[in-house]
């Protein structure tokens, strides 16, 4: 039988949020119904609500979630119910040009939920990236159901679906961040300190964190930045060249997606070095850089989607070292939120005063 629940709609553009019934069909083929536990406030709930990601209004917002498996389709083997998982975005599909040479981390064609959850007036919702998770129960293509162990609460687990796993793969995965290594993190918001702590969690020596606001730079050194650089004071280049024996930074993670930034890492990295974008341009952005230092000071510039995770990979380890104490996520919820408080989550956010408000159902 369809479950009626509520939910938080973004019923058109740039008008605030509005709790609504919601119509949960029961899964069928390839699905899965979850009951969410807790859900971030993310940037890019906001972005949708702004019109920002596409016009397919109403959006069921939310999308950095942890929950326990409600019920499952026919087919449905690798979850059941009962089961405490993390909500991915990155339903591998294994039969894409990507998946088949082996790196399903960037596949292709990652799978959601098939049927469509809906207002009680029959309106089809656009659930965020796939998922749709401000309301207590959700319908998602079961590969986007990752198992991890239950002790881990869920306001801290759902974090690793979105925003902090997109920072912590930047360097850990996209940035191959090792022992030793120099790092600078532009950007120290959300995306931004992950990036620090999984540098930190990598080993790396030098972590260089660089913001105008100096709020956000205090939560950097207390995800384990040894450095920190006010932009607005002093020339972030300059510096990361002198706290690093005059070279600059092995590893330096843009997570804002400014063109001046990202040609502030160009150059604030060594020779040989790698640049990795995780902050999200808009599309009247443009770059420029001199051709001949792209070719002279060799490298590799990348971009990290979603930090290049594969979330059955990531998703149980990462947990795994939170429950040791060796990874920091407690450090990410700012506060504990009900499903009625994202419209006021989304104006602190813009504000910048929080790293996360979760929703906890
Ligand atoms: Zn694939
Ligand atoms: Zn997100």
């Amino acid at each position: 039988m369809a479950q009626e629940v509520r939910g938080v709609i973004a019923r058109t553009k740039g008008e605030p949020v509005s709790i609504e019934t919601i119509i949960v069909p029961d899964p069928g083929p390839g699905e899965a119904v979850v009951e969410v536990q807790a859900c971030g406030v993310c940037h890019t709930d906001l972005h949708y609500r702004e019109g920002g990601i596409n016009d397919d209004f109403p959006f069921l917002l939310g999308h950095e979630a942890a929950g326990i498996v409600e019920s499952v389709g026919p087919d449905v083997t690798d979850i059941s119910p009962g089961d405490y998982v993390i909500l991915n975005w990155r339903a591998v599909c294994g039969s894409c040009r990507s998946c088949l040479r082996g790196k399903p981390q960037i596949c292709f064609n990652t799978h959601n939920a098939t049927q469509k959850m809906t207002l009680a007036d029959g309106t089809e919702l656009s659930p965020a990236l796939g998922i749709g998770a401000f309301c207590e129960k959700t319908l998602v293509a079961s590969g986007q159901c990752t198992k991890v162990d239950s002790s881990a609460r869920p306001e801290v687990a759902g974090l690793l679906g979105c925003g902090v796993m997109a920072g912590l793969g930047a360097a850990m995965n996209t940035g191959e961040v090792g022992r030793g290594d120099s790092v600078a993190v532009f950007g120290c918001g959300g995306v931004g300190d992950a990036a620090i702590e999984g540098s930190r969690v990598a080993g790396a020596g030098t972590i260089i964190a660089v913001d105008v606001d100096d709020t956000k730079l205090e939560w950097a050194r207390q995800f384990g930045a040894t450095h920190t650089i006010n932009a607005t004071d002093e020339d972030p280049v300059e510096k990361i060249r002198e706290y690093t024996g005059g070279n600059g930074a092995d590893v330096v993670i843009e997570a804002i997606g400014l063109p001046h930034v990202y040609e502030q890492a160009f150059y604030a990295r060594d020779l040989a070095g790698t640049v990795v974008l995780v902050g999200v341009p808009n599309p009247e952005m443009k770059l420029e850089l001199p051709f001949l230092d792209v070719f002279g000071r060799g490298g590799a510039l990348k971009s990290s989607w979603y930090g290049d995770c594969l979330p059955s990979r990531d998703f149980p380890m990462l947990i795994d070292l939170y429950l040791q104490g060796r990874l920091n996520l407690d450090g990410f919820v700012t506060e504990t939120i009900s499903l009625e408080d994202v419209e006021a989550a989304f104006h602190k956010m813009e504000e910048g005063g929080v790293l996360r408000s979760v929703v906890v159902m």
